[in-house]
């Protein structure tokens, strides 16, 4: 079949620059538009050729073999053109964007899109964001179809340019002066219609799996980090990439410490006598199989907070560890025996005898300060 230069199929010069034959490509594609001649064989070619003329010119290598070699030149690099409507918009679905200055969303159909991503919650104990830990998760996810390559297509059969809006995706409507591009109620926006559809997947393209991957948790995640597994969401469209996923952990509450930030905390019991008289108490120390001593001052007060340095929780942003605060829980026995009774009774006369002589009670402070 005999094919026409193209340059004389746009009609320009040989010297032409880019800005013209976008021009005049521009022109002709908006003559020759499948949506202004609806069923024209003829124009249908027109638009065809035009745009394989503006696709070699606009493409300084290709325009260069063209130049030189012609036609034969071009085959010879295994170009063979466009093999229809959606061929075209899908190359140039932005050109048909800004040359109708609507619709914006025409030609989008056929860009790649990347797939979803999505969330998996992960549960840890306290020791186990202390550590770091690998844990093995499963879930389901869509998957590229196997069969069909992530078509849909039946293989070896060809999907069908959907009549309704030859490829677009979008039918354009007239009313007045306003155009209105809405999504094609029959391909639903595909541009295509698929008439023999792969048995796997039903035509999706994409098929459920069950997915099994390991997840290397660093040491000192807490509840809210967020590990982000690149590629491991669902499968892109049309050639998109992959979603990710990302793995939320919740660390578990701990019996003995309560986190905050790199810090923990823990409360430990003492008696009223330890905090009276002073001793050194043993504190437990996550990720640590003894013990740590701690020597608490006599007169310790309920509430009093000691800090232990650099045993708290590893830090995920920095080197080191946060420190672990201790705090007493000063013990008042619920029952005594008659031998204790009597000395705590004594302990009682000789504080009182204590007062007498000087210092101000509870009571006599808190009159004298409402008197002001
Ligand atoms: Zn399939
Ligand atoms: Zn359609």
């Amino acid at each position: 079949m005999h094919k026409r230069d193209y340059y004389e199929i746009l009609g320009v010069s040989r010297d032409a620059r880019e800005e013209e034959i976008k021009r005049a490509y521009r022109k002709l594609a908006l003559k020759y538009h499948p949506d202004r001649n609806p069923g024209d064989k003829e124009a249908e070619e027109k638009f065809k050729e035009a745009a394989e003329a503006y696709e070699v010119l606009r493409n300084g290598e290709k325009r260069q073999i063209y130049d030189q070699f012609g036609h034969e030149g071009l085959e010879g690099t295994g170009f063979r053109g466009f093999s229809g409507f959606e061929d075209i918009f899908s190359s140039f679905g932005d050109i048909f964007e800004d040359f109708f200055g609507f619709g914006t969303r025409s030609g989008r159909r056929s860009r790649a899109r990347q797939g979803q991503s999505f969330r998996y919650d992960l549960e840890l104990t306290l020791e186990e964001a202390f550590f770091g830990t690998e844990k093995e998760i499963a879930f389901r996810r869509w998957t590229s179809c196997k069969a069909c390559k992530g078509t849909g297509i039946s293989p070896g059969t060809e999907p069908q340019i959907c009549a309704t809006c030859h490829g677009r995706g979008q039918v354009v409507r007239s009313q007045g002066f306003f155009q209105i591009s809405t999504t094609c109620p029959v391909c639903h926006g595909e541009g295509r219609i698929i008439t023999d559809p792969c048995r796997q997947c039903g035509g999706k393209g994409k098929v459920r799996e069950e997915r099994k991957i390991t997840v290397k948790v660093p040491a000192g995640v807490d509840t809210g980090s967020q590990l982000r597994l690149r590629g491991e969401g669902e499968p892109g469209e049309h050639g998109g990439s992959p979603g990710d996923l990302f793995v939320v952990i919740h660390v578990k509450e701990h019996e003995f410490f309560k986190r905050e930030g790199d810090d923990l905390l823990c409360e430990v019991p003492v008696s009223f006598v330890q905090a009276a008289v002073g001793d050194t108490i043993q504190i437990p120390v996550l990720g640590e199989e003894n013990p740590q001593e701690l020597k608490i001052p006599a007169g310790t007060q309920p509430g009093d907070v000691f800090s232990l340095r650099g045993l708290g929780m590893p830090s995920l942003q920095r080197r080191g560890r946060g420190d672990l605060f201790v705090r007493l829980n000063v013990k008042i026995p619920k029952k005594l025996t008659q031998r204790q009774r009597e000395l705590l009774e004594e302990f009682a006369r000789i504080e009182e005898e204590d007062k007498k002589k000087g210092g101000k009670n509870f009571w006599q402070k808190f009159t004298k300060s409402q008197r002001g």
